[in-house]
């Protein structure tokens, strides 16, 4: 169970309740989005417990179980909008937090956000200064628009989990942790064999909050080797 929080996969059946009547206008498309959006627990329950998204019960989750998160670090979160996973970061103790998105993030109390897209090296020297120094723990949710063409979405989807990896690789002192959102397919193999290779303990889950009709899983790497960074700072000091 969460530290705080209860968890809204738990006993809810998940089963559809509320049914839409068919409204002219609305596509299909959207008219199914908004009906899963309406009968799915972990929205009821982001909106009472005061998350940004319902995707604030992945981070929740994938912490629960691999304790990523300690009290005092410096994290960067990209692809943040609109604030979930960085909420979760400050509550759970985290000294200071960046959040970069191509949109626009409503201010979070404790928080930097920067409007801009995370994948341009200009970006990097405003995270440290923001952050006041390197992170401890990079967070990637990053997902492309989809353009319906599955091969461009997939070129997507691994040119921006490469990035937030590169990001990671440049930014991170040693000892630093990676939590990085994955898509099956390939790709995540390409990916997992530098990762295992430069950190210590490489594990990847699909948390509860992850829909089973998404192919994306989470992939959490601690321990980045001095080696992988000698440039990099020393780990700053931090508790559970
Ligand atoms: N973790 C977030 C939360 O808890 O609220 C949800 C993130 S959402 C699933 C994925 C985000 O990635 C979108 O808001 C999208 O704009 C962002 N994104 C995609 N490409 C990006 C890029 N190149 N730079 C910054 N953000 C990007």
């Amino acid at each position: 169970m969460s530290k705080g929080v209860s968890d809204p996969g738990q006993g809810s059946g998940r089963s559809l309740t509320v049914k839409l009547k068919k409204t002219a206008g609305r596509s299909v498309a959207s008219q199914r989005w908004l009906t899963r959006q309406l009968n799915d627990p972990y929205v009821a329950a982001a909106q009472k417990q005061g998350w940004r998204s319902r995707a604030a019960f992945k981070l929740i989750e994938l912490d629960d179980r691999f304790h990523v998160i300690k009290k005092g670090m410096r994290v960067l979160d990209l692809g943040a909008a609109p604030g979930g996973w960085t909420q979760v970061a400050l509550r759970r103790g985290a000294r200071s937090v960046v959040g970069i998105d191509l949109l626009a993030i409503e201010p979070i109390p404790g928080a930097h956000l920067i409007k801009g897209d995370a994948t341009d090296p200009a970006c990097q020297a405003q995270i440290l200064e923001l952050l006041g120094g390197p992170p401890d723990l990079v967070l990637s949710d990053m997902a492309p628009n989809t353009s319906g063409h599955a091969s461009t979405d997939h070129i997507r989807i691994v040119a921006l989990a490469e990035m937030a990896l590169e990001l990671a690789f440049a930014m991170l002192p040693p000892g630093g942790s990676f939590l990085a959102k994955l898509f099956q397919g390939g790709a995540d193999k390409h990916l997992l064999t530098p990762m295992k290779q430069r950190f210590e303990t490489v594990r990847h889950a699909k948390p509860p909050a992850s829909r089973k009709e998404s192919s994306e899983l989470y992939v959490v790497a601690t321990g980045l080797r001095a080696s992988a960074n000698p440039a990099g700072e020393a780990p700053h000091p931090a508790s559970d």
